[in-house]
């Protein structure tokens, strides 16, 4: 029988990422309605499609997903490089939550979509974030509401604050709060592509052990999946204050919440016995490769690796990281994994030294493993028949991917040379979200001047301007002198 497909791509090459990670190097996708449903050569269609797209010349593989993100923050993008170091954590969670007592849901909503916008002419198809500036509580509608329109995926967590060191007293609330708030959220917002739980961020934001198990266990009680930043440098010094010993991961392990149904981010400076932990509970993870070159030498993805854990990829919020590209990230990681190594031989101490990820290694984080990470719908998992049909199509027909020898060099080039420009086409579910590099949803160039009117209005009603860098016409900073 002929196939029947909405639409049929022809001629591209395929990395498909499936359980045999077959590549095409001359294939074909079919989609029909929300899922793929014939993929091989390309002499192997047989079908009637109701659209064919050329794709000689680019490359079709799995949409990418940043596992790791608070997506307002895009608001503060760069702010970081205007510090000398990266600054008091507890006055930076001050800073977040005044400035957007002034935004509401249309203003966080106006903001979102511009993140959203940039994610996704970098290809990427579904992101994570951690939402924490909840005064007033309408914001987060704006985040939810930017996303279902957006066409994404996403793992939205609304966040629990309790602890008085890091956050102002009127941000803290009771973990039933929370939860009942987070009750809400998913009756009016969980869909088949967003997901809504809640989270402590990472467990030193939580005033003590006993809300973050009352937390956990009505995230459980929910049906839906925790999410914590397990990083453990920022944090010790509270855990000290605290009366606890040793890392994050062994902290929240001994209180029992952490799990195969939860996403641990970041996991900066980890203990050497902390990554076992973490593979014997099965937890997700998502590393974050430039916080890791703020905070330690790189990332210690080789010891993930070494004990059978494959994470996901994130940005983090871009105020630290100001890219929203996780083919930059994809590179970070490749080079701090590196640097980290060294640093570990040349302090004597050369741990799970002969593991060494590979570019097709960060092609798996960045997208089925970071599926996995955010509890995306099964379906999502690579380009195969029955699976979703998120996928991204990239342009290689350019000077950046030569020369190619007959495409063996090609996917190297792929992780090194991808820039957002030569996205082609994203495809969500089904539904394709930029064609020819542009958004099919919005209106790019509104999006970006209602989000830049929005913003300077948040900064000038909560006093920010006084933050930003002098570098005005007029201006001197650094030695640089503005006209
Ligand atoms: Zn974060």
């Amino acid at each position: 029988m002929e196939q029947q497909a909405d639409v049929v791509f022809r001629g591209g090459y395929l990395v498909t990422l499936d359980d045999e990670r077959r590549v095409f190097t001359n294939g074909h996708l079919a989609v029909q309605g929300n899922r793929i449903v014939s993929i091989g050569p390309d002499a192997e269609w047989r079908g009637q499609a109701g659209r064919s797209i050329d794709a000689r010349g680019k490359v079709i593989m799995p949409g990418l997903v940043n596992a790791h993100n608070h997506l307002d923050q895009i608001v503060c993008r760069a702010r970081m490089d205007d510090l000398p170091s990266a600054g008091a954590m507890s006055a930076f969670a001050h800073d977040q939550i005044n400035l957007w007592k002034h935004a509401g849901a249309e203003v966080t909503a106006t903001i979102l979509r511009l993140h959203l916008l940039d994610l996704l002419k970098g290809g990427t198809t579904a992101v994570h974030d951690q939402h924490f500036t909840n005064i007033p509580g309408e914001n987060i509608e704006g985040v939810l509401g930017a996303l279902e329109e957006s066409g994404m995926r996403a793992l939205v967590s609304r966040c629990h604050l309790s602890e008085p060191a890091m956050v102002p007293a009127e941000a803290i609330e009771s973990v039933d709060t929370v939860l009942k708030e987070v009750e809400r959220l998913r009756a009016r917002w969980k869909s088949t592509r967003i997901e809504v739980t809640a989270s402590p961020i990472n467990p030193s934001w939580v005033a003590t052990g006993e809300e973050l198990v009352e937390l956990r266990e009505g995230v459980r009680a929910i049906g839906a999946p925790f999410d914590i930043d397990l990083s453990g440098d920022l944090w010790r010094e509270t855990f000290r204050a605290r009366g606890i010993a040793g890392g994050a991961v062994e902290y929240c392990a001994r209180l029992g919440i952490l799990d195969d149904q939860t996403l641990g981010g970041k996991s900066f400076q980890m203990l050497p016995y902390e990554y076992e932990i973490w593979a014997d509970l099965g937890v997700k993870a998502c590393m974050v490769p430039l916080g890791r070159m703020y905070r330690e030498h790189g990332p210690a993805l080789h010891h993930f690796l070494a004990v059978g854990v494959v994470p996901g990829l994130g940005t983090d919020a871009p105020n630290s990281h100001p890219t929203t590209s996780l083919w930059e990230v994809m590179r970070l990681c490749l080079v701090g994994t590196a640097t980290r190594k060294l640093a570990e031989r040349l302090a004597g101490d050369p741990q799970d030294a002969d593991v060494t990820p590979t570019t097709e290694t960060v092609l798996e984080m960045a997208t089925i493993a970071g599926a996995r990470a955010l509890f995306l719908d099964p379906a999502v998992n690579g380009l195969a028949i029955g699976r979703a049909a998120d996928l991204i199509v990239v342009d290689t027909d350019r000077p950046a991917f030569s020369p190619r020898f007959d495409n063996r060099r090609l996917l190297s080039s792929l992780v090194w040379c991808t820039e957002a420009p030569m996205i082609d086409l994203v495809m969500v579910d089904g539904t394709i979200l930029i064609e020819n590099g542009r958004s099919t949803v919005w209106d790019e160039e509104q999006v970006i001047a209602e989000a830049e009117a929005a913003a300077k209005m948040l900064f000038e009603k909560a006093g920010n301007d006084r933050l930003l860098p002098p570098r005005l016409p007029g201006q001197e900073y650094r030695g640089w002198k503005y006209f």
